[in-house]
């Protein structure tokens, strides 16, 4: 497919040099989605829910109009579909308020591919009742997920993967796990900030009872993260912020909460980055920019391959756009400065994933993530500029 129009993108103007390449930490914002957040403002900003004057109502249909965008892009009823500020913010919260009776020696199961937003809560709360974590490993020769078999056991309460890491951009085959973990009794989370841009989800298929994604991956804004809570787990849990907007009635000592699923959503919603997302759902529906992402990567894997001085992180056949890579002799941080002189926006570092480095004993890698605004032009001019750094690099060696 034909790369998306650049005029969708206004840090792509014909005076700009700069080459995008961390779209996996965020996306950059397309027109239309920056339209609809300023028109929210300009034309419809009130409060929500509580208003009994006709903006309130303009601003609460809004928000109702992109929970049904969200529930529709992962196959959920709206009804069990919270809007939340971001993926950590919704993780800590499940991690609080899972209606688990922990006990001691109770386990949860993560992989080694996991966001740090997907380790410390649970590391926390493993602190508090004396629980165990377990880590699926991540085969370093394939990147895709290791046995669980073995991990998973009676004392499992809750699993909790990520559906692609942020790392490689391997995309894992969860669901075998996941239905697996169910037929248990464990309680299923999944992590799907880096798989919603570019996978297709249905929360039904997966065997989810909780999943979560942020908006500002999908080419939406900060501030809102769509949350599914599947119908049977929500009305057993307690709000993870309490607040205006959740009660049925108070008294003295007491409240009772709203019996749906506002009871996730205490106090002033972000409702403009909701309109916003759900704009963004709408473009990316409509760009596809799918295959031209995946025969991106190929590109780039292609172009790395016949660099003996650089390694590729594995991961598999099924992958997002996102791929990492490091060289033995030329420092990831040392090459992040290199491209960044030259206008190449990557990553490096541990990109919020210190348990897969140390669990593959790797130095600091670069990460390049592609998004609908890249081409492959931008893969000839990252290869020729590295290759410019590498020759100055390796001759003072
Ligand atoms: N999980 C994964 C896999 C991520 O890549 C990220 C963002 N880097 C997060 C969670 C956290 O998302 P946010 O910063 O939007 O809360």
């Amino acid at each position: 497919m034909a790369k998306p129009r650049d005029h969708d993108f206004e840090f792509l103007t014909p005076q700009s040099e700069l080459m995008y390449l961390d779209s996996a930490a965020t996306c950059q914002v397309p027109t239309p989605v920056l339209e609809a957040y300023s028109h929210y403002y300009r034309h419809q900003h009130a409060n929500v829910h509580r208003a009994s004057h006709r903006l309130g109502r303009a601003a609460t249909a809004a928000l109702e109009n992109a929970r049904n965008v969200f529930a529709e892009y992962v196959g959920a009823d709206a009804e069990n579909i919270a809007l939340i500020s971001s993926t950590t913010a919704a993780l800590n919260g499940l991690a609080e308020q899972l209606p688990i009776d922990w006990q001691p020696g109770d386990e949860v199961l993560l992989s080694y591919a996991e966001h740090h937003a997907n380790i410390l809560p649970w590391q926390r709360l493993a602190k508090r009742y004396n629980l165990h974590l377990q880590f699926i490993s991540i085969d370093q020769h394939s990147g895709k997920l290791g046995d669980w078999r073995t991990l998973l056991n009676a004392r499992t309460k809750v699993v909790s993967i990520t559906a692609a890491s942020n790392v490689t951009g391997a995309v894992f085959d969860i669901q075998p796990l996941l239905a697996a973990a169910k037929a248990q009794g464990a309680i299923t989370v999944v992590d799907a900030a880096q798989a919603a841009a570019h996978v297709p989800i249905n929360v039904n298929e997966l065997h989810c009872d909780a999943l979560v994604f942020s908006m500002h991956k999908v080419y939406g804004v900060t501030g809102c993260a769509p949350l599914y809570l599947h119908p049977e787990l929500w009305p057993r849990m307690q709000p993870f912020l309490v607040g205006g907007g959740i009660v049925q009635e108070v008294s003295p000592r007491r409240a009772q909460w709203v019996p749906s699923i506002h009871k996730f959503e205490a106090g002033s919603p972000n409702t403009a980055a909701a309109v916003a997302g759900a704009t963004a759902i709408d473009w990316l529906t409509k760009q596809q920019p799918h295959q031209h992402l995946a025969q991106l990567r190929a590109q780039f894997v292609e172009q790395l391959s016949q660099r003996p001085w650089l390694t590729l992180l594995p991961a598999g056949e099924h992958t997002t756009p996102t791929v990492a890579f490091y060289s033995l002799e030329w420092q990831a941080f040392d090459i992040a400065i290199w491209l960044d002189q030259h206008d190449i926006a990557v990553r490096a570092g541990h990109h919020c994933a210190q348990l897969l480095l140390q669990q593959w004993q790797l130095p600091a890698v670069v990460r390049v993530s592609f998004g609908a605004y890249n081409s492959a032009a931008d893969i000839s001019r990252f290869f020729s500029t590295l290759d410019a750094g590498w020759d100055i690099f390796s001759a003072l060696e």
